[in-house]
C-alpha cells in the first residue's frame, strides 16, 4: 500500500472555520510532490485530526511553534505509536531541534526552511531510512514554492495568504523573526505571487494576506544612510528592492477591483507617503502594524526606537489612514514600564489615532528572542516549576494550567496586568465603539460584516488566549465557531474561472 503523506497544523482549539489559510500546509503539499498522491492537510484550528486514520509507515509532518508545539508532540506520540514516521519542523522545531524527540517521539526533525528539504525527508522515510535532522536553511526568494491551493477544502478559510518576502531588517527584543528568517529580506519575484492570487481569485478568494514578515522592507533612512557610503552598490540593491516592491503594488493594482490586500508593515512607511499611495492603489487596505508601546520608556524596553511617542505617534498612525490603510495596532502589555495609567493611555490613543482594529498582547518571552534569552538565563526562573515543568519551558506546561505572565512586574500584580487587559480588549471592542469605528465602510452589509469580524476577531485573540477561566474559553470557542460561518459569506465572491492573468510588462514610459 501506498503510504500517505500527513501534514498537520496542531491546535487545542478549534473554531470550524478560520480566518486565514495556514499558507505553510499547502506550501509544503506542494514541495511533496506527487509520488505519494495527494498530502492529507489537517488544519486543527478547523477540526481535530482523527489519528485512527493513520497507518504503519505514513510519514507525519507537524508544523510547530511555540503556542501549539505541545498538541503537536501529544500528536506525534500518538502517530509513531500507530507506527507512522514522525517529523517536526517549523519555528519551534527549529529552535529546539532536540525538544521534539524528547517529548515528541520524532524520527527527524526539518530546521529552517522546507521548500527544498521536505521532499527528500519524506522520501527517506517512505524508504525506511530518515535522518535525525534535515537543514533546510533559509532558501533565496526565487525558490519559495507556490501553495498548491488546489487542495484546499471548500467552505473553511475567509481570506486566503500569499507570501511576497520573507525576513526583516530590524531586531525587535521581544521577536524572532530577524534571528530565524534573517534580516535580509528575500523577495518573491512578481509574476509568482501574482500567479498564485489570480489562481486564489479564480476559487473566489477575493481577501489575500500578504503573509509578509515586513511588506516595507526598505525604509527610506535606510536609503539615505546607504547613499552616504562610498560604496553604491548597497545602495543600488536596496533600491532595486524598493523598485520591485512597486512593480508587485502596480500588477495588485491590475488584478479584479474587488480584491483587497492585508499585510504586516513598520511605521516608518508612514513617512514614505509614495509607498503608501501605491498601498492604495493595489488595494492593501489594511496593515498589522507593532505599535507595541505608547511612552519612550515602553519602547527602549522592546528595542523599538524607531517607533514615536505621544502626539507623534497618534500622527503617525493617522497618516495611514489618510493614505487610505487602515490601521491593525498591537500593542504589548506587561513592559516594566508600564504603569496602571498606561492601559488607559493605550486604549485612548488607540482611539484618537483612528485605528481600525487593535490587538493588546501580555509580554511573553518567546523562544528566539532577545527577550526570553535574558529571562531564561535568571536563575529564579529556571527555578521556578508549574507541574515539575520549568517556566522557562512555558509552552510545555498544559494550557489550563500556564500563567498568563512570566516575569514580575515592578508595581503591579500579574493578575492586575490580565484584567486590566482584559479591560482594554472590553473597550475597544465594545458594541458601541465599533459600531462607531465601522463607519470607515459605507453599505450597510459592509458595516454588519465590520462589525462581525471585530466581534469574531476578539473572541477568538482576546477570550481564548487570555482567560484563566477554561468554561470562559469553551464558552468563547463556540461562539467564535457559530458567528464565524456567518462572517466567512461575506468575505468570500463569486468565482470567477476564467480569469486571465495581467500583463506584468513594465508601463512604456518605464521601459524607455
Ligand atoms: S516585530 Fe516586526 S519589525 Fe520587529 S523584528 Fe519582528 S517582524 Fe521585524
Amino acid at each position: 500500500m501506498t503510504p500517505r503523506v500527513y501534514l498537520i497544523n496542531p491546535s487545542h482549539v478549534a473554531f470550524g472555520v478560520a480566518v486565514i489559510t495556514p499558507r505553510w500546509l499547502y506550501v509544503l503539499a506542494a514541495a511533496t510532490g506527487h509520488e505519494w498522491g495527494d498530502p492529507v492537510i489537517v488544519d486543527e484550528t478547523l477540526e481535530r485530526i482523527d489519528l485512527n486514520a493513520i497507518n504503519r509507515g505514513d510519514v507525519v509532518g507537524i508544523g510547530i511553534h511555540t503556542g501549539n508545539a505541545r498538541r503537536g508532540y501529544e500528536i506525534g506520540r500518538a502517530a509513531r505509536e500507530r507506527g507512522a514516521w514522525v517529523v517536526y519542523g517549523g519555528i519551534h522545531a527549529t529552535l529546539f531541534p532536540d525538544e521534539v524527540f524528547e517529548f515528541g517521539a520524532a524520527h527527524s526533525v526539518v530546521k529552517g526552511d522546507g521548500d527544498l528539504i521536505w521532499k527528500k525527508a519524506v522520501r527517506d522515510c517512505v524508504d525506511g531510512k530518515p535522518l535525525p535532522l534535515y537543514d533546510g536553511g533559509r532558501v533565496s526568494g526565487d525558490d519559495f514554492i507556490p501553495a498548491r491551493w488546489d487542495l484546499l477544502p471548500e467552505s473553511s478559510y475567509m481570506w486566503a495568504s500569499v507570501q511576497t518576502v520573507r525576513g526583516c531588517p530590524k531586531h525587535c527584543s521581544f521577536c524572532s523573526v530577524w534571528r530565524t528568517d534573517g534580516q535580509e529580506p528575500r523577495q518573491r519575484t512578481v509574476d509568482k505571487v501574482i500567479g498564485e492570487i489570480v489562481e486564489l481569485r479564480r476559487k473566489g478568494f477575493k481577501f489575500i494576506a500578504l503573509a509578509d514578515d515586513n511588506f516595507y522592507p526598505v525604509t527610506l533612512e535606510d536609503l539615505a544612510m546607504a547613499g552616504r557610503r562610498h560604496d553604491k552598490s548597497r545602495l543600488h540593491q536596496l533600491q532595486d528592492m524598493r523598485q520591485e516592491r512597486f512593480e508587485l503594488m502596480r500588477a495588485l493594482a491590475g488584478l479584479p477591483d474587488d480584491m483587497v490586500f492585508f499585510t504586516q508593515i513598520t511605521m516608518e512607511a508612514a513617512e514614505d507617503t509614495a509607498f503608501l499611495d501605491a498601498m492604495r492603489k493595489a488595494r492593501i487596505r489594511g496593515a498589522l502594524i507593532g505599535v507595541e508601546a505608547v511612552t519612550p520608556e515602553g519602547l527602549k524596553d522592546v528595542y523599538k526606537g524607531f517607533n514615536l511617542a505621544g502626539d507623534e505617534l497618534i500622527e503617525r498612525l493617522r497618516t495611514f489612514r489618510r493614505h487610505g490603510v487602515h490601521v491593525l495596532g498591537s500593542f504589548i502589555f506587561g513592559l516594566p514600564s508600564d504603569r496602571e495609567k498606561t492601559f488607559e493611555a493605550t486604549a485612548a490613543l488607540a482611539a484618537d489615532a483612528d485605528i481600525t482594529f487593535a490587538q493588546f498582547v501580555l509580554l511573553t518571552p518567546f523562544p528566539g528572542t532577545i527577550d526570553f534569552e535574558k529571562w531564561a538565563a535568571k536563575p529564579e526562573n529556571q527555578e521556578t516549576k508549574v507541574d515539575g515543568i520549568p517556566v522557562t519551558r512555558h509552552w510545555l506546561i498544559p494550557q489550563e494550567k500556564r500563567p498568563k505572565l512570566f516575569t514580575p512586574h515592578p508595581t503591579m500584580s500579574i493578575e492586575d496586568i490580565r484584567v486590566r487587559t482584559q479591560l482594554a480588549w472590553d473597550q475597544f471592542y465594545s458594541w458601541k465603539n465599533v459600531w462607531k469605528r465601522s463607519n470607515v465602510v459605507k453599505s450597510m452589509k459592509a458595516r454588519v460584516a465590520f462589525v462581525l469580524i471585530s466581534k469574531l476577531y476578539r473572541q477568538m485573540y482576546a477570550n481564548t488566549g487570555i482567560a484563566t477561566d477554561s468554561a470562559r474559553v469553551q464558552r468563547s470557542a463556540q461562539w467564535a465557531r457559530v458567528i464565524a460561518k456567518a462572517v466567512r459569506r461575506l468575505f468570500i465572491a463569486k468565482p470567477m474561472p476564467e480569469l486571465e492573468m495581467p500583463d506584468l510588462a513594465p508601463p512604456a514610459e518605464q521601459v524607455a
